[in-house]
C-alpha cells in the first residue's frame, strides 16, 4: 500500500523525505515542477515554501531547478520570456529560492493508451522529478491536484489545446430534453437553451467538458475523450518509468487554479502538506482529508467530481488510491 506522509508543519519536510527514496536523487538535476503563479492570483505556491524544498534537495546533494511550461491562453505565460519575468516579479528568484527557473515551451511525443502528448523537454529527459503542487479548486476537474499538476501543466500548450478541445461537447439533438443544465453549468456561457433550441458557441467553449459531464440524458458526447481521462494520461506520460516525489501544499484552497486571476473565494479552510511517490494515492489523500472538513465542496462548486481523475488515473496504471496515512 501506498505511504502518505501528513504534516502541518513544515519543520517535517526533512522527516517526510525521510520515509521516501530521496537517496536516489542525489547528484541529479532535479526539475520541482510547479505553477509560479498567474498575473492577479494570489494563491499559487510561495518562493518561501520553493526555497525549504530546494534547501532539502540541496542537502542530498541534488541540483534543483524551478520549472513550469508555457501555456495556451493569452498573457505573460504564454512564451517563456514572459513566465521568467513574471516568475521573477512574483519573487522566484535566485536570491529567494537559491536556485533558476527554467520554463519550457516544447517537448517530446510521448504515447499513452493511443495518444499522444508532447511531455516537456525537461521532464522527459529528467530521471528524477519533485513535484511540488498546491491543491485548489477547477473548474474542469473539480479539483487541481498532482494529477493536474502535470496532466495540464506538464506538457507543450499544443498538447494543452489538444486536451481542451477533445473535451468540447457534441450535442445530439435527438436525445435532448432541452432541461438546460449544460447551459446553467457552463462556466463560460458557450451554450444557450432556449424552448427547443440547444445553440453553442464554441469560440467561447474552454473545452472544459463539465455540459457533457452534467447531461444526465446522455444527449452530449466529448468531441475526443473525457478531459479527466486525457488529463490522467498526459500525466502518465510525464511521470511514467520516473521517480517523482509528489508534495501537496493543502492550504489556500480557493474554488479557482492558480491559473486564474479571480480564483477565489477560499472554500476549505487549511489542512497542511502531503509527499508520496504516487500521484493518484496523494491527490486521493487530499482529497480525502479535504472532504473531511468540507464534505464534497469541490462538486458542489465546481458541478464536476474530482474523484474521476483519481479513477482514471488507477485504471491506466498511473497510480492506486490504496493509502497508509502517515500523520507527523
Ligand atoms: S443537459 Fe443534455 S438534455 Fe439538457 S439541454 Fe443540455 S444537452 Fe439537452
Ligand atoms: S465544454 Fe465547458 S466551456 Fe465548453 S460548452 Fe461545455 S461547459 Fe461550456
Amino acid at each position: 500500500m501506498n505511504k502518505v506522509v501528513f504534516f502541518t508543519d513544515l519543520q517535517h519536510l526533512h522527516d517526510a523525505v525521510d520515509y521516501f527514496d530521496i537517496k536516489s536523487f542525489n547528484q541529479k538535476k532535479i526539475p520541482v515542477k510547479m505553477h509560479m503563479g498567474e498575473t492577479g492570483n494570489k494563491y499559487f505556491p510561495k518562493p518561501e515554501l520553493a526555497r525549504i524544498v530546494v534547501d532539502e534537495l540541496k542537502k542530498n546533494n541534488s541540483q534543483p531547478f524551478l520549472f513550469d511550461t508555457t501555456v495556451a491562453y493569452h498573457g505573460a505565460r504564454h512564451s517563456k520570456t514572459g513566465y521568467l519575468q513574471l516568475a521573477h516579479n512574483h519573487g522566484f528568484t535566485m536570491e529567494n529560492v537559491g536556485c533558476g527557473v527554467v520554463i519550457d515551451n516544447s517537448g517530446i511525443p510521448t504515447l499513452v493508451e493511443g495518444r499522444t502528448y508532447e511531455v516537456a523537454e525537461h521532464l522527459y529527459s529528467a530521471t528524477h522529478i519533485f513535484a511540488l503542487t498546491h491543491v485548489k479548486g477547477h473548474i474542469q476537474s473539480g479539483m487541481g491536484g498532482a494529477i493536474k499538476n502535470f496532466g495540464m501543466g506538464g506538457v507543450t500548450k499544443e498538447t494543452k489545446i489538444k486536451i481542451h478541445h477533445g473535451s468540447r461537447p457534441i450535442h445530439q439533438k435527438d436525445a435532448c430534453t432541452f432541461c438546460g443544465v449544460c447551459a446553467e453549468v457552463c462556466p463560460f456561457n458557450a451554450i444557450k437553451v432556449e424552448n427547443d433550441s440547444w445553440t453553442y458557441s464554441e469560440p467561447s467553449c474552454f473545452g472544459c467538458g463539465v455540459c457533457v459531464d452534467n447531461c444526465t440524458h446522455h444527449a452530449m458526447k466529448n468531441q475526443d475523450a473525457d478531459m479527466q481521462f486525457l488529463l490522467a494520461c498526459s500525466a502518465k506520460a510525464c511521470v511514467s518509468g520516473k521517480n517523482v516525489l509528489y508534495l501537496n501544499e493543502v492550504k489556500r484552497i480557493a474554488r479557482g487554479c492558480d491559473c486564474d486571476p479571480g480564483a477565489g473565494p477560499i472554500i476549505c479552510p487549511d489542512i497542511g502538506y502531503l509527499m508520496a511517490e504516487d500521484p493518484v494515492a496523494i491527490d486521493k489523500a487530499s482529497l480525502d482529508l479535504i472532504n473531511k472538513v468540507k464534505p464534497n465542496v469541490f462538486e458542489k462548486i465546481n458541478k464536476i467530481s474530482p474523484l474521476k481523475q483519481i479513477q482514471y488515473g488507477e485504471k491506466i496504471g498511473l497510480g492506486s488510491s490504496s493509502y497508509e496515512l502517515i500523520k507527523l
